[in-house]
């Protein structure tokens, strides 16, 4: 079996799950090398749907969550895209499938941040890492059309929800303990319309509230 053959394998059974509604976002997800980022000692299961250790006690999320994260910005080719937790890279690259613009991240690690950068480069993905505290998002690029978090916060932190353009989408997981996956759309008067995609399971998100 190749790493194509089981990237096809997994991209068909996201398909069939009913839960990802965009050919775009399967198309990104089929693109991307997985177990380019994952570590060495689990690229064997990169295409297994199930999140991996990317060492300093993070964790990549399972494909079908990225997925359905993805799906659920939106996204249009010209969108900017503000990501809050890097990791190793794997979920910003499969948002740079789909843009046409700089995709940015924050990552709270600085190794994780500049050893994702560098993968990312390497896989020639226009994504921009900066290593800091997503509570602050990354003002110097805003406006962007949509936002995601993939560490857990009790609130949507307010310079993120600043930074997104009337008709943004954001998408995080949401609470302490028990989390959902949030899915918001900034109205032209600045306030959120909120609603729920189920209940997940996050890294708590690091740093000042
Ligand atoms: N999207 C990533 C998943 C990373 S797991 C991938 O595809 O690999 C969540 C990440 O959020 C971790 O790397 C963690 O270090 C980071 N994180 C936690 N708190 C943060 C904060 N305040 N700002 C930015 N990143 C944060």
């Amino acid at each position: 079996m190749t790493r194509e053959n089981d990237r096809e394998r997994l991209i068909n059974v996201l398909s069939r799950s009913n839960r990802v509604h965009r050919e775009s976002v399967l198309e990104a997800m089929g693109a991307v090398p997985r177990h380019t980022f994952v570590p060495e000692s689990h690229a064997e299961q990169a295409y297994h749907d199930r999140p991996l250790p990317i060492g300093h006690g993070q964790t990549i999320s399972a494909p079908h969550m990225v997925a359905i994260m993805t799906d659920r910005l939106a996204l249009s080719p010209e969108d900017r895209v503000l990501e809050i937790g890097t990791g190793c890279g794997y979920h910003a690259a499969v948002v740079a499938e789909i843009v046409d613009t700089t995709v940015y991240s924050v990552e709270y690690v600085p190794e994780l941040a500049e050893s994702a950068q560098r993968q990312l480069d390497r896989l020639g993905y226009d994504v921009s890492v900066r290593a800091g505290d997503g509570h602050e998002g990354w003002p110097e690029h805003a406006p962007y059309d949509a936002a995601y978090l993939t560490c857990a916060t009790p609130e949507l932190p307010d310079p993120i929800i600043e930074q997104i353009a009337p008709g943004g989408q954001i998408v995080a997981p949401v609470g302490t303990g028990q989390q959902q996956l949030l899915i918001a759309e900034k109205e032209a008067d600045g306030s959120l319309s909120r609603t729920t995609n189920g209940y997940v399971r996050f890294v708590p998100m690091r740093g000042e509230e």
